[in-house]
């Protein structure tokens, strides 16, 4: 019987492991499909405080801490937690294994809901992006689209508002429904935002002998820009949990569903803002709770 299996093996998972390893919790990390998750992806990280390289690099540096407390990472997913009589878990794994424990910390991220139009994967991270906080600074006194019309998407817009010249928001519907008042109110403020409604993007591809991208619509028009930042919403990993779990609008975990024993951190759980700063500091929470639940019953 484990006392912590973690979920996830991103920021988020990794500060847990590093800290109920080091309260010497026995502790296994079930990796999942990619070692760091969306973390592992950022080829420059500049706004984690105190560090200067890639995600990767962090991460390995994040994973040596762990096991150097004793944690241990398994390189499977999970498919299916089963809550035991005892309130113990047994995790189930995708290569067969299963794991009894006594708590479970879930930090199996979110993905960028991924635009599939033509261009967008041959243009991600080489002016397609989907994260407007990370790589906004790049497009500094520049052209950017963003496309989508809630809330993440006219906080980009605002975001990225500050740091380039002009920023188009396309949306394929006629008004921002979806999106809160104020947010729409600032849009409406800001001189270098421009709407285009009713519209929605076909392809991406670039301006020959330029660095410049080309937003083509569905109707044939070709919007020119440097940057398009895509905010169509993002979704929870979550699909290994039974439906007693309540989960927010975006498929993220409401902590205060979860059977006592289980814990959330980062981009999975709901009402946080998805980063690495966040990830970090509540990975360090969900560790530290699993580590007084864990003594509390000792
Ligand atoms: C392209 C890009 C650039 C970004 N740039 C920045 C930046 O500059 N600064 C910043 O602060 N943030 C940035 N972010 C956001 C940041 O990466 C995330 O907020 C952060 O990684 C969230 O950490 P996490 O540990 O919660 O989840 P993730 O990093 O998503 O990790 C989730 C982990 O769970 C695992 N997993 C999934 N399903 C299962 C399962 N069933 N069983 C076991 N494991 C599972 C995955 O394999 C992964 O290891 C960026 C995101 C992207 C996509």
């Amino acid at each position: 019987m484990q006392d912590v299996v973690i979920l996830g093996s991103g920021p988020a998972g990794l500060t847990a492991a590093i800290y109920t390893g080091r309260a010497n919790k026995s502790t296994i990390v079930l990796a999942g499909a990619s070692l760091g998750g969306q973390t592992g992806e950022i080829a420059k990280l500049e706004n984690y405080p105190g560090w200067a390289g890639s995600g990767m690099e962090l991460i390995q540096f994040m994973k040596k801490q762990a096991e150097s407390f004793g944690a241990k990472i398994e390189f499977a997913s999970a498919t299916d937690i089963k809550f035991n009589e005892d309130k113990t878990f047994t995790v189930i794994c995708d290569n067969g294994k299963t794991i009894d424990t006594k708590t479970v910390i879930l930090a199996t991220g979110a993905m960028a809901r991924r635009l599939e139009i033509a261009g967008a994967r041959e243009f991600f991270g080489k002016g397609v992006s989907y994260c407007a906080t990370c790589d906004g600074f790049f497009y500094s006194g520049r052209d950017v689209l963003v496309y989508g019309g809630g809330n993440a998407a006219l906080n980009d817009a605002l975001y990225l508002a500050d740091v380039a010249k002009s920023v188009r928001i396309v949306y394929r519907k006629s008004e921002f429904f979806r999106a809160e008042a104020v947010l729409r109110d600032r849009v409406a403020e800001k001189e270098n935002i421009e709407c285009i409604y009713n519209t929605e993007l076909k392809s991406i591809s670039q301006k020959p002998d330029s660095e410049k991208l080309i937003a083509t619509t569905t109707t044939g028009d070709e919007i020119e820009c440097d940057g398009i930042f895509v905010a169509i919403g993002h979704e929870a990993n979550t699909d290994y949990l039974s439906e007693s779990i309540k989960r927010d609008d975006m498929g993220r975990i409401i902590p205060e569903s979860l059977p006592k024993g289980m814990f959330v951190a980062g981009d999975v759980h709901s009402n946080i803002k998805m980063q690495i700063a966040t990830a970090v500091g509540t990975g360090c929470s969900a560790g530290m709770d699993a580590i007084a639940y864990l003594n509390s019953k000792d």
